[in-house]
């Protein structure tokens, strides 16, 4: 037997059923916010995501797909979305004209991760992106789409907000923290972090790392006048909203590109709290990738988390489609020419092989179908079909020439 690669896994059944309902309602959010779908390629130049997403960082470091190809050229598989959207967006040249651009996009990442539970080495996320839009408002409306999302699948979240500051502010604040952090006792990563990405110690999950940072500088009280403003105005628009959120100055993204608004949404669904989003602005990324310098914010939901914490709710399927058969095989040409009209509306299950009617009952029971039709010789003669209805038990006898009204 051929297996699935270790960490990689089919989604089917139960886990189908709300993958396409999770891909579905963010697809119909992210419409009616003015988003339009695009797909970018799974596997790009390896050079893109050791720009994009860091060298310093894990995901570069340990985990990339790499290889070289037949052609020699060193190419990896997508770790994440971000970075082949703004390729895009460069190749296509929308960053000469600054032109706006909202897209959405979903699909597999790959991480070389060790396997353990909730983490895949393909996975799947949704996300957005919104180029050319410098106002803190369009922040605002991706917290708001997020919001609209989580909602209508019915999951509870808590909503974590910082800002990172800005070219001008930011550089200060980091010079502070690294004078901050020039004290003994922190993690080997964090010693690593320090020189690289200082503010990356921020989010070290290691306890006695946390607690040396009792009384760190807060980015948020460094900030310019200027990301002050924005950042409260974010803020405001919230409030405005009734929509709840929390302060976090841990909140980071360690890369230099990522500036003012960051913001996750944490679930306690599935035990401790688990991000189930997170996303922010970083307006130099563009620039990061050969671009000219624009503005950038958008946000990634991490789909397989959402399935788990849907899977705990009750799992009920609502009986659907229509189970066609027949009591003996001379009458399955006849049913495969009804089963085509009818597919041109409903989902038709014909079975082809003949059974006793107690036995099809039985079937069409377990596939979860609502309409039951059979044909048997007393049917046939009088160009009918038996029919059941499987929720409200229901029986009559239906004239196939006028079948598709009478369903
Ligand atoms: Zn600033
Ligand atoms: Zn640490």
């Amino acid at each position: 037997m051929i297996s699935a690669l270790k960490g990689m896994k089919d989604i089917k059944d139960k886990d189908a059923f709300y993958y396409e309902k999770i891909v579905k309602i963010c697809e119909e959010v992210a419409k009616n916010y003015g988003f339009s779908y695009i797909n970018t390629p799974h596997l790009e130049f390896s050079k893109l995501f050791k720009r994009s997403v860091g060298e310093s960082s894990d995901i570069v470091g340990k985990e990339m797909y790499e290889f070289i190809d037949k052609g020699q050229n060193e190419v990896s598989l997508r770790p994440e979305g971000t970075a082949g959207v703004v390729r895009a967006y460069i190749e296509a040249k929308f960053d000469k004209s600054s032109s706006l651009k909202r897209w959405f996009y979903h699909g597999s990442m790959f991480r070389y991760e060790r396997p353990q539970k909730g983490r895949l080495r393909e996975f799947h996320q949704f996300g957005v992106e919104c180029f050319g839009e410098k106002s803190v408002y369009e922040d605002a409306t991706l917290i708001l789409m997020l919001v609209e999302i989580f909602n209508r699948l019915d999951i509870n979240f808590n909503i974590l907000l910082n800002s990172l500051g800005c070219v001008e502010c930011l550089p200060q604040y980091r010079q502070k923290l690294i004078d901050f952090l020039d004290k003994d006792g922190f993690c080997d990563d964090c010693i690593r972090r320090k020189k690289l990405n200082p503010i990356r110690v921020l989010d070290c999950k290691n306890d006695n790392c946390q607690s040396l940072l009792v009384n760190m500088p807060i980015i948020r009280d460094n900030l310019c006048q200027n990301c002050k403003k924005e950042f409260e105005l974010l803020q405001d628009i919230l409030r405005q909203d009734n929509i709840n959120f929390k302060l976090d100055d841990k909140l980071v993204r360690g890369l230099d590109y990522y500036s003012k608004s960051a913001f996750e949404f944490v679930s306690d669904e599935i035990g401790a709290k688990a991000s189930i989003a997170g996303g922010g602005r970083y307006d130099r990324l563009i620039e990061y990738l050969g671009g000219k310098s624009g503005y950038g914010v958008g946000f990634a939901i991490g789909i397989e988390r959402i399935i788990a914490i849907l899977e705990q709710k009750e799992f009920e399927e609502k009986r659907n489609g229509i189970y066609l058969c027949a009591l003996d095989e001379k009458y399955i040409t006849k049913l495969l020419n009804i089963a085509r009209i009818l597919r041109k509306k409903h989902k038709v299950l014909l079975n082809y092989g003949p059974k006793k009617l107690a036995k099809h009952l039985a079937n069409a029971d377990n596939l979860n179908t609502e309409i039951f039709l059979c044909m048997g010789e007393n049917e046939a003669l009088q160009e009918s079909l038996f029919y059941k209805n499987l929720n409200t038990k229901e029986e009559k006898m239906l004239k196939i020439y006028n079948l598709e009204n009478s369903l």
